[in-house]
């Protein structure tokens, strides 16, 4: 099917006709694998204001912590040694983690796993050389949401930040070889389906390896608190519409999804997700690192949640799977590029 013929498809379409057409592209592309990958929050300090999110800078009530670099470190070893193959370290926009000692980290961290893993970072915008550096260090993945594709809502939302900025990060990263991940919330205030729509053209046209949503859930301690809470279904219709368009991205059934329905995320697997996040950063850390609220697995260790994440996937078919899991659209990449390296 064109891109039109897609967009024409989810229009007139049930969710559950979604559902069963995102389920065949899952059983032919992934033989229902479900990629799992160890998240690390390991900062909730932030310098930015999104109007949305639980830890911006203007939220007093916030505990804030770092983890150590050895902590870091440590927990990936844990996650290496429990087989997690692939590890996303994720903080706010904390000028603390300066580029030396992000680099020092992935460099440690590729020496104690034999450089068997795939680490992605996600820790906001930086210059071209700094991504550069972080490449060079050894980091394989980066992931920077857009969160929407409508410039004047995310002006408003990213408190005067502008999308062209975003977009143009995404393009640097991409320009360096990395793996790049973005992706959008579902169900923003003043956010029309043709929003969405274009939410999902823009993943298309980035031509991205890996595409997180979720759900827009009200944090009470944002300026957004008495906004409204759409319903999980939105959520589930975006995700078929993103596995449609683009086939050889991963795309994560992700927490927030789990947190606004409990099986938001199984409804995600189903709509075309193939990857799960345990979050193995350490208990007494996780629960200070809420962009929403009510975030689930906040008690168990993410080790745990790899024993119930399994059973889970389970219930729609499909099974969990230890491999690196590198996006079809990336590896289509290097061999075109003839870089196997
Ligand atoms: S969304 Fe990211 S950049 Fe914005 S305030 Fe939250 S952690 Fe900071």
């Amino acid at each position: 099917m064109t891109k039109e013929e897609i967009i024409d498809f989810y229009k007139h379409s049930t969710t559950e006709e979604l559902i069963g057409k995102a389920k065949e592209i899952c059983s032919v592309k992934y033989d229902n694998k479900v990629f799992l990958r160890g998240l690390i929050e390991f900062s909730n300090y932030c310098d930015k204001d999104c109007l949305y999110c639980g830890i911006r800078n203007a939220n007093a009530n916030v505990h804030r912590y770092r983890l150590t670099e050895k902590e870091i470190i440590d927990t990936v070893k844990l996650g290496y040694d429990k087989n997690l193959k692939t590890f996303v370290l994720q903080s706010g926009e904390d000028d603390y983690f300066t580029n030396k000692k992000l680099c020092y980290i992935i460099e440690e961290i590729k020496k104690i796993t034999n450089n068997e893993v795939a680490l992605t970072l996600s820790c906001g915008i930086k210059t071209k050389k700094q991504y550069q550096e972080i490449k060079d260090a050894g980091c394989d993945r980066y992931l920077i949401r857009f969160e929407t594709s409508d410039e004047k809502l995310h002006s408003y939302l990213r408190n005067g930040i502008s999308l062209k900025r975003r977009l143009q990060a995404l393009n640097d990263l991409k320009e360096l070889g990395f793996e790049v991940g973005s992706g959008f919330m579902v169900g923003l205030p003043n956010e029309t389906e043709q929003i969405r729509i274009n939410n999902a053209l823009l993943c298309y046209d980035l031509g991205l390896d890996m595409i997180g949503i979720g759900p827009f859930i009200p944090h009470p301690e944002t300026p957004l608190k008495d906004s409204i809470q759409e319903s999980i279904e939105l959520t589930i219709r975006m995700t078929a519409l993103l596995r449609m368009l683009l086939p050889d991205a991963n795309i994560p059934a992700t927490t927030a999804a789990g947190t606004l329905s409990p099986i938001g995320r199984e409804k995600m697997l189903e709509a075309g997700a193939n990857v799960l996040m345990p979050n193995i950063t350490p208990t007494t850390y996780k629960k200070d690192y809420l962009l929403y609220p009510n975030k689930i697995c906040l008690d168990e260790t993410g080790f745990e949640c790899i024993g119930c994440l399994s059973g889970r996937v389970g219930t729609v078919g499909k099974k969990l799977s230890f491999e690196r899991g590198d996006s079809l659209s990336f590896l289509s990449r290097k061999d075109y590029s003839g870089n196997n390296g």
